[in-house]
């Protein structure tokens, strides 16, 4: 991610903040500041910096499980909602994604507890509500600090167990689904749960005049149905196949037509080759090539079958488009045609299959770029 700066590097793995995150901690030193004036204010920044080493430890946790498993970990990005682990790319097995799922909020179980034996041997463990109050209202100690970071952490540990996307409680969610319904059916029962609590969440939130959470409950929504897409797109990389992929929509040529007939074609649309065609069956192929030879040669008063090419490669739908594109280089065939059985379909050349590649790379891009995950604080 650009706008952000190197921390620093462990286990490999670059440890960024992003210009932002700055805010986060004026935030922190503005709210108590405002209750304990200049050392309050160093206090606030002070736990925010805490809170933040916690979820870097909580990201480490998720990064070092995946790491294991051979997933490389491109960066850990700092932002003011908190951190996100970027992956090259997702785990292939349900199993591996659980136990890097839960590896995180683990590591926040571990801290809490830490932070609470070393606060319960001294007698200062904040356990029911009215203390946790009182806790904003002390001054600023080492007890304080302590006892704000051990909440922080069991509330980062249970709204990241949200059964939702992006939290890792949907990850979570999802991995047992997918050892049941296989990977895209439990993307999609786990995105829906998500989307469900969610709104149930804003609804509360609205009802309870709770701005901060209906915000969250809105981008929780809009999480699931990312991960929904990205799951589509994953369906289509490994999916795609040449019968996806020919113009569908293709202008077809008789033999009874005219070489200027295709001319007018040539100069009124982007298509490149036409087949000729009578009672769909497939007679041969008129490239743009051959058209413009035509009218070097002063011949283009013929009729098409004049300039077709009968050879054309025979490919069928059910090729995936790297089988395709590999068959048309060995024959060295520009255009060929897509058949399903004994029916023709239509034309393809190497730019529709580069162009529906590209196409596939770029959801694969933008999978990568979400195959990451993200803890908020
Ligand atoms: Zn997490």
């Amino acid at each position: 991610m650009k706008s952000a700066f190197r921390l620093l590097r462990v286990a490999g793995i670059d440890i960024k903040v992003h210009f932002t995150f700055p805010l986060v901690l004026l935030l922190g030193a503005f709210d108590w500041g405002g209750r304990h004036g200049a050392p309050g204010a160093a206090f606030g920044a002070l736990l925010m910096l805490a809170l933040f080493v916690c979820v870097v430890l909580h990201e480490l946790g998720h990064s070092l499980v995946a790491q294991r498993f051979g997933i490389h970990v491109r960066e850990i990005i700092l932002l003011p909602i908190g951190g996100v682990a970027l992956f090259g790319r997702m785990p292939r097995k349900p199993m591996q994604e659980l136990l890097i799922a839960v590896a995180g909020p683990l590591v926040n179980v571990v801290i809490a507890l830490l932070l609470g034996s070393y606060l319960g041997f001294r007698g200062d463990l904040p356990l029911d509500g009215s203390r946790l109050h009182e806790l904003t209202q002390a001054g600023p100690s080492a007890q304080t600090f302590l006892q704000w970071l051990l909440a922080a952490n069991v509330s980062l540990f249970v709204f990241n167990l949200l059964p939702a996307f992006p939290m890792d409680g949907g990850r979570i969610l999802r991995a047992v689904l997918a050892m049941f319904l296989g990977f895209s059916r439990g993307t999609r029962v786990a995105a829906a749960v998500g989307q469900m609590l969610a709104l149930a969440l804003g609804l509360f939130a609205i009802f309870n005049g709770q701005i901060l959470l209906a915000l969250v409950a809105a981008f929780v929504f809009m999480g699931a149905g990312q991960e929904r897409a990205v799951e589509e797109a994953r369906v289509l990389l490994s999916t795609l196949r040449l019968g996806d992929a020919y113009n569908k929509y293709a202008l077809t040529l008789t033999p009874g037509d005219s070489v200027h007939r295709v001319i007018d074609y040539l100069l009124t649309s982007y298509q490149p080759d036409f087949a000729v065609v009578l009672g769909g069956r497939l007679l041969g192929v008129v490239t743009r090539d051959a058209v413009l030879q035509s009218l070097a040669t002063g011949q283009d008063d013929n009729y098409v079958t004049g300039i077709m090419s009968r050879e054309v490669l025979h490919l069928d739908a059910e090729l995936s488009l790297a089988q395709a594109r590999e068959q048309m280089a060995e024959k060295s065939a520009p255009v060929a045609s897509v058949f399903e059985g004994e029916r023709f379909l239509g034309l393809i050349n190497r730019d529709d299959i580069n162009e529906a590649l590209r196409i596939a790379a770029f959801l694969r891009l933008a999978q990568e770029r979400k195959a990451g995950d993200v803890s908020v604080a």
